[in-house]
């Protein structure tokens, strides 16, 4: 058994609540903080609910897939779009999607992070204490696990 319990938070509404942090730039746990406070600088925890974003070190990694495919989605199908609409040369087509492959995840950079936070959430939702419920007898006076090394 876990302890503290923890309950898991699962309603109807939590996969539009999830597209709406996502796309808002918003924390998924309360869908109010603001996961950003400069143009690539992140919260650590969210400023209201104190959700914890980076839950791991290399938690982030799976953004970047993300920002590659996202990436990857709009250069290859707009390369051949372009080139049946347009017609236009290959040394044309390299400049064009050489410069937004190198614009675009730049762009979608905190998009990229605020999806995997969303869908991560989906997948492994977040876990709030048991509210009412205390230390087990056992364990009473002694730190909590998760509070060692920190200041
Ligand atoms: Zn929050």
């Amino acid at each position: 058994m876990v302890w503290p319990p923890v309950r898991v938070r699962k309603d109807k509404g939590r996969i539009r609540r999830l597209l709406r942090s996502w796309v808002l730039l918003k924390c998924p746990g309360c869908c109010e903080g603001t996961l950003f406070y400069g143009l690539f600088s992140m919260h650590q925890n969210c400023p209201l609910c104190s959700l914890k974003f980076e839950r791991e070190q290399g938690y982030f990694v799976g953004a970047i897939y993300l920002n590659y495919a996202a990436t990857v989605a709009v250069a290859v199908p707009g390369y051949f779009f372009l080139d049946y609409l347009l017609n236009i040369s290959l040394f044309a087509q390299l400049v064009i999607w050489i410069a937004f492959t190198l614009v675009f995840p730049l762009l979608f950079f905190r998009h990229s992070r605020s999806l995997w936070l969303a869908l991560d959430t989906l997948f492994n939702p977040v876990e709030t204490p048991v509210a009412g419920v205390g230390e087990p007898p056992s364990r009473a006076g002694k730190v909590p696990s998760g509070d060692r090394g920190q200041s």
